[in-house]
């Protein structure tokens, strides 16, 4: 049977000489691998149509029961040409495909997860705001797959949780986050026996904003200052890791390139 669909490339891996495996997180199908036969050649319809990070309209021959399809046709879209030449921006492209790679099943349609990695990748090939492109993806992935920190109400009493968009002179206020229950409680309900992180109200309101915004470009739009960057994406990181067990070698490297 043979399939039309728009992937995303999230990574490419040699299966002989002249032959690849590619990886795609497709619209319609979720994660896919293909094998894009003698792509190598010197001649082949293949050169230059696919790399990693590409968007491509891509023809395949779907092979029920099989993990790999046999790529057809494949034409790009978007090129994303800044991965090439900015390496900071490449290793933030390629943590995004890692954990799309880690977090979505094969053969599973997910559309909300799809549109994400494009406008992430997006904003990343912008080469603006690369830190908070990333913890911004995080947030969204977290959403995307049904673990979104809960943090405009309290967990158990659902009282509203006012985070601040920026820092307030005087003392900072802070509320407790669990990571384990994955979300905020507010003051009557945060007890010395829970354990919980202490989040200052103008970090609430930074992960409130990227996570509320409707776009990542509008996401991109907060203000914040190095040590609140650090502090939402420490926060964030906890999250990720116990929610979604995703091990912190990606993440890592990804920021080792931000010198973060
Ligand atoms: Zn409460």
């Amino acid at each position: 049977m043979i399939e039309k669909d728009i992937a995303v490339a999230l990574r490419i891996a040699p299966f002989s000489e002249t032959s690849r495996v590619v990886t795609w997180m497709s619209r319609s199908r979720g994660r896919i691998a293909t094998l894009a036969k003698g792509s190598q050649r010197p001649k082949s319809a293949f050169l230059g149509q696919y790399d990693l990070f590409y968007s491509c309209e891509i023809l395949y021959h779907a092979r029920p029961g099989h993990d790999l399809h046999i790529l057809r046709e494949c034409s790009p879209l978007d090129q994303r040409a800044r991965f090439r030449s900015d390496w900071k921006a490449m290793g933030v492209a390629s943590y995004f495909a890692d954990a799309v790679l880690r977090t979505c099943l094969p053969e599973t349609p997910h559309a909300e997860v799809f549109d994400l990695l494009g406008s992430a990748l997006d904003a990343a090939a912008s080469g603006r705001k690369l830190e908070t492109c990333l913890v911004s993806f995080e947030l969204r992935l977290l959403q995307a797959l049904g673990h979104s920190p809960r943090l405009a109400t309290c967990l158990k009493c659902s009282k509203p949780i006012r985070g601040e968009t920026s820092a307030r002179p005087g003392a900072p206020r802070f509320s407790a986050f669990s990571l384990e229950r994955g979300g905020m409680l507010c003051d009557d309900c945060a007890t010395a026996a829970e354990s919980a992180e202490r989040l200052s109200h103008d970090i609430v309101g930074l992960l409130q904003f990227w996570l509320g915004a409707d776009s990542m470009e509008s996401a991109l739009l907060a203000r914040c200052s190095p040590a609140q960057w650090k502090s939402a994406a420490a926060v964030t990181g906890l999250f990720l890791q116990r929610h979604l067990e995703l091990p912190p070698a990606g993440r890592n490297a990804a920021l080792d390139l931000l010198g973060r």
